[in-house]
């Protein structure tokens, strides 16, 4: 824990403009570090990057819209997908629902020199990374440790075993930041949202 904290305190360099990598940009980071408000963030503020749309085989939540959110599809034409090779990356996520990003408008996206944005998991950062090894990496790091405990157990929705748990899985996914290019702390949604922004030009 101590080390993680040193870890995490570090100062890390000012981030530079991507050299020798690709418009792909991956956002990931450990369960509640808030990769979504800074997608969504970055939605609103950057239209010219592409958000990816991913499938996935969970049910829409209240207000969610299918394509815009997700493309909300069954477990069968998850397979067809995956069969085609129409994914460049999926996973089973939280050991529960299945998660990919179509191939085919980032392809698109990029050929026209736009810049592309995955919010996507671990895993699938990691496979990203494997199919195109150019693809620029971001981590989304909490300001502190003590910051993503708040984060974690704030709602106070889960009892001790579950904060264990999600405990347990953040500082794994936290001990995986060195595999990335570039660290960003989210400590206002509005600064990250433009950092992460800022390695696209
Ligand atoms: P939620 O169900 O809350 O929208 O998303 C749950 C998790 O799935 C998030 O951590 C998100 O990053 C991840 N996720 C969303 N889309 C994809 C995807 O296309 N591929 C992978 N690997 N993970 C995804």
């Amino acid at each position: 824990r101590v080390a993680l904290r040193s870890f995490l305190d570090r100062r890390w360099p000012e981030p530079q403009p991507r050299t020798g990598r690709s418009r792909l940009l991956v956002l990931a980071g450990p369960t509640a570090v808030g990769k979504g408000t800074v997608a969504a963030q970055i939605r609103r503020t950057h239209p010219e990057i592409l958000l990816s749309v991913s499938a996935t085989t969970r049910a829409p939540r209240p207000g969610e819209v299918d394509g815009e959110h997700y493309y909300f599809v069954d477990d069968a034409e998850f397979d067809r997908m995956i069969a085609a090779g129409e994914l460049l990356e999926w996973a089973t996520v939280h050991n529960r629902h299945r998660y990919g990003t179509p191939r085919a408008p980032i392809q698109a996206a990029l050929a026209e020199g736009r810049t592309v944005l995955l919010e996507i998991d671990l895993q699938g950062a990691r496979q990203v990374r494997a199919a195109a090894p150019d693809a620029t990496l971001v981590f989304l790091l909490p300001p502190s440790w003590d910051e993503l405990v708040d984060r974690l157990v704030g709602r106070g929705t889960e009892d001790a075993e579950e904060r264990t748990r999600r405990l347990r899985t953040a500082r794994v996914e936290l001990a995986s930041q060195g595999e990335f290019d570039y660290h960003v702390v989210n400590d206002t949604v509005e600064r990250a949202a433009d950092e992460v922004a800022s390695l696209a030009r």
